[in-house]
């Protein structure tokens, strides 16, 4: 059986970025940045005033004389007023600096009488000016290939007049939930179903990443499940069943996967929970997962191991959750020599693992804002050693 991190290696081996196409800006959220995007201009595009007030000659501000107001400039004006020696010109912010002035005085420093202004107080020269480019440089990247489009990026491109930019296209994600366990209505739980629950969960947990997904589920009968497969297969990239994938006598799922072309990069790895774990791959951006069937394995097998593999698909620099390293509030004791992941809560800058973390288990995935990662190597973690986590979407 192999371990975590040998698991996490064969699935970002077998993960390529999708190729890349324009899209509008204004459905860029969730989307990964495709090509380095250049400047297209110096940033700012124009020297210009970063407060409203007074542009002038620092040379005239230290002699302590008033100055003559010679003009006014707007934001949105051109910058067609020339300041003289012994001159002013009334400035708001963004508006464009005249080429003979140097230095912008904020009004509250100004007292005007008439045409004159005087100054209590001195700036330094050069104040208050945003100086042209002094963000970036033309043709300086702005925004890197593989950054997450968010606000702010999103508003970087945009201030250079772009409406679209590039990004590698979504992966098509199908979910297949496998089970003759699952109740079509209320009356039929008296007789030993369940609701089927994990299709709705994984398509929330794409959606929060920014991707669709289909969803299907099929009843444990061979067959059957075969062609659920061969359908998903012909348009999903990722192919995510869940169920069916311990050794079971009706645990098809492995063998339906390789009946449709797929080949086993790996099943089972020694962690908890989520043992059974299954990986094969078909061709370039067609692989499958096989999800244990148990919800809260589902889901955390999700995050640690789907959901890099999509984020390589989507292009992105950064592949996991943001991850940070955290003493644990309480000692953990194991005994079986696996990696656990449980959920936590973050306490005062530590960490405190939840209760009733059982495979079949939402509630403490549900009310957590980490994944705790217990490594295999240690069995007994005293309080305060020091744990990697990773923190869940909200
Ligand atoms: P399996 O992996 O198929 O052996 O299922 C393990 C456990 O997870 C069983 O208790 C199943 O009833 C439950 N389970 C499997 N699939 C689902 C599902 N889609 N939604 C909710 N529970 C499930
Ligand atoms: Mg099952």
């Amino acid at each position: 059986m192999i371990s975590v991190q040998e698991a996490r290696q064969l699935i970002l081996d077998n993960a390529e970025t999708m190729p890349v196409e324009a899209i509008p800006l204004a459905f860029a959220a969730g989307r990964i940045q495709g090509t380095d995007f250049l400047a297209s201009h110096p940033h700012p595009f124009f020297d210009q005033s970063a407060m409203d007030g007074y542009a002038l000659r620092h040379a005239d501000l230290i002699t302590g004389d008033p100055l003559k107001v010679v003009g006014e400039i707007r934001a949105g004006d051109p910058p067609n007023i020339d300041v003289n020696r012994g001159e002013a010109v009334r400035i708001f912010t963004g508006a464009p600096i005249p080429s003979t002035a140097d230095t912008v005085v904020m009004q509250e420093m100004a007292t005007r009488d008439g045409d004159q202004v005087s100054f209590d107080g001195l700036v330094d020269r050069g104040a208050n000016v945003r100086k042209q480019g002094e963000q970036l440089a033309k043709g300086a990247v702005a925004v890197q290939s593989g950054a997450q489009l968010n606000a702010a990026r999103v508003g970087l491109l945009a201030t250079f007049g772009a409406t679209e930019t590039t990004s590698p296209r979504a992966p098509i994600v199908a979910i297949l939930s496998t089970g003759s366990e699952f109740a079509e209505n209320e009356d039929e739980l008296g007789e030993g179903k369940i609701f089927e629950s994990n299709g709705l969960m994984l398509r929330t947990a794409l959606l929060q990443m920014g991707l669709e997904s289909f969803h299907a589920q099929v009843e444990d009968d061979a067959d059957e499940i075969r062609k659920r497969i061969e359908e998903a297969s012909t348009m999903a990239n990722v192919l995510l069943t869940t169920g069916g994938v311990s050794v079971g006598a009706y645990d098809h799922t492995r063998n339906s996967l390789e009946a449709c072309g797929y080949e086993v990069i790996f099943h089972k790895v020694n962690q908890k929970p989520g043992k059974p774990l299954l990986f094969v791959r078909k061709q370039a951006h067609r692989v499958a997962f096989g999800l244990p069937g148990n919800p809260r394995s589902s889901l955390m097998s999700f995050y640690r191991y789907v959901y890099p593999y999509l984020r390589r698909a989507m292009g992105a620099q950064v592949l996991d959750l943001p991850r940070i390293d955290l003493p644990l509030v309480e000692e953990y004791r194991k005994r079986d020599g696996k990696t656990h992941f449980v959920t936590g809560k973050i306490e005062q800058g530590r960490v405190r693992v939840l209760r009733k973390q059982n495979s079949h288990m939402l509630a403490s995935f549900g009310a957590a804002d980490l994944i705790v990662e217990i490594p295999d190597g240690a069995d007994h973690l005293p309080a305060g050693t020091v744990v990697s986590t990773w923190v869940l979407p909200r």
